[in-house]
């Protein structure tokens, strides 16, 4: 018989399992709780047909896998992108079990794809894709059960009709079905700030541990995105120095700070920070390796790599985007006592305020955005001093505490609640 894990081949399901099988014997874990941890608990592949404004139908795949249910319904998001495939949906399904633990979420992990090229799509064609796509996977997604929410390719829009679709068949609107909403429609304040401000809390949290502080700390972020450029701004506003910003474009280097809000008009002009005046231009890749206190890789995947470790200036690296240390990069920053506040820790401020989304929705009564703020700060800093701690007395890593502290709760859940039947 085949390995039953062959189902959900992947590079990123191969990388988890790895990450899983190294902290479970590090925790100690019951052999049967590990072996039920390795797999997801549902996995549904739907075909999506679209009448495309051609007149033709095409034939589009999805995805929606449920990690795990141990301690609520499952949260995570939806990506629409050419690379999407079982096992590259079932990995960050799994990374999210661990995340929402972490974090104290009542949530297990989940998440969606459809295999596609969104930018190749008409408004209409992605509002057609994502109706017909909600109503294929409609069995196994409600506020007490799985809980979608924006992510690669998909935006507040999407939510939108997702939540319409869903609404339409239960003859009611269903704000809590989905995260990531327009305010308008239930949305949360403060939700499209949150991961970025999440960053911040942490940093000032890794700050204090070091004895340091963040005003006057010099910082590069690459990516100025939703995560990247809220993060930039905050910590500008904190007093830090941001001496060099990336974009997909290039990047721009300044030691002695750049003017974020100058440079916040720019990119609205200009559409990318590259040709900002003022700062000497550098590429995405080599602004990595400039000096600094800080380094915020906050745009995508593998960019602190085996290959370029060793010349990273920076001692604390947050890791905004998801995955942007590769395994072999995270040994040798380790060695060099490099501080890598891990994305499961750093970038968890996004899921956390979705949960306020969801709360929210789920009362009909809306928090102001002060409230929300003071709530996520009281998360993340909780978050994160329980993983300094446990770094501390186990003598190991964040990343490695991090997953620990998720992991152990996953398997208390499903330890406390048995095997069913
Ligand atoms: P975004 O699309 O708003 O911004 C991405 C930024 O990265 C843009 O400035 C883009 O130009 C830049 N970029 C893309 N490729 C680059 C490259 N090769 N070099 C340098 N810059 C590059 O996306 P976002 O919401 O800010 O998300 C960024 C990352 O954070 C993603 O990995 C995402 O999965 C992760 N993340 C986002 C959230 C969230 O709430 N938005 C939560 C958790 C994790």
């Amino acid at each position: 018989m085949t390995d039953p894990r062959a189902e959900f081949e992947s590079d990123l399901y191969r990388t988890a399992i790895g990450q899983l099988d190294q902290v479970a014997t590090r925790l100690n874990l019951d052999p049967d709780i590990h072996e039920r941890l390795r797999f997801p608990r549902r996995a549904l592949v739907v075909s999506i047909p679209v009448r495309m404004d051609n007149g033709k139908t095409e034939v589009f795949i999805g995805y929606r896998v449920h990690h795990n249910t141990a301690l609520g319904p499952t949260k995570g998001g939806l990506r629409y992108a050419p690379d999407v495939n079982l096992g590259e949906v079932t990995a960050p399904a799994m990374l999210m079990s661990w995340k929402c633990a972490l974090m104290g979420l009542p949530y297990g992990g989940a998440k969606g794809g459809v295999r596609c090229v969104p930018r190749d799509l008409s408004r209409t064609e992605l509002e057609h894709l994502t109706r017909r796509y909600t109503a294929e996977i409609m069995l196994v997604i409600g506020p007490d059960l799985d809980i979608p929410a924006p992510d690669l390719g998909t935006d507040e829009t999407t939510m939108a009709w997702m939540m319409d679709t869903y609404s339409m068949t239960q003859g009611r609107t269903v704000p809590g079905v989905v995260t990531g909403k327009p305010l308008i429609i239930g949305g949360s304040a403060g939700r499209r700030e949150a991961t970025g401000r999440g960053i911040v809390y942490a940093l000032y949290q890794a700050a204090r541990f070091l004895g340091q502080e963040l005003r006057g700390r010099t910082v590069v972020v690459q990516g100025f995105g939703n995560v990247g450029g809220v993060a930039a701004r905050l910590l500008w506003r904190e007093g830090a120095i941001i001496a060099g910003v990336a974009d997909f474009k290039g990047g721009v280097w300044n030691p002695n700070g750049i003017d974020v809000g100058q440079l916040e008009r720019h990119v609205a002009e200009a559409g990318s920070v590259v040709g900002f005046p003022g700062a000497d231009a550098v590429s995405n890749v080599d602004i990595l390796e400039r000096p600094c206190d800080i380094l915020l890789p906050a745009a995508i995947g593998s960019q602190i790599r085996g290959d370029n470790a060793e010349r990273i200036k920076a001692n604390v690296v947050a890791e905004g985007a998801n995955g942007p240390t590769t395994p072999e990069a995270d040994v040798i920053l380790r060695e060099r006592g490099v501080t890598v506040i891990p994305d499961v820790l750093a970038n968890a401020g996004g899921v956390v305020v979705s949960y306020f989304e969801w709360v929210q929705g789920l009362q009909y009564y809306f928090w102001r955005e002060s409230e929300i703020t003071s709530r996520l700060q009281e998360v993340m800093t909780r978050a994160f001093n329980r993983v300094w701690a446990l770094a501390q007395k186990e003598g190991t890593d964040l990343r490695t505490a991090a997953l620990m502290e998720g992991i152990r709760r996953v398997s208390e859940g499903y330890k406390i609640r048995g095997l069913y039947p």
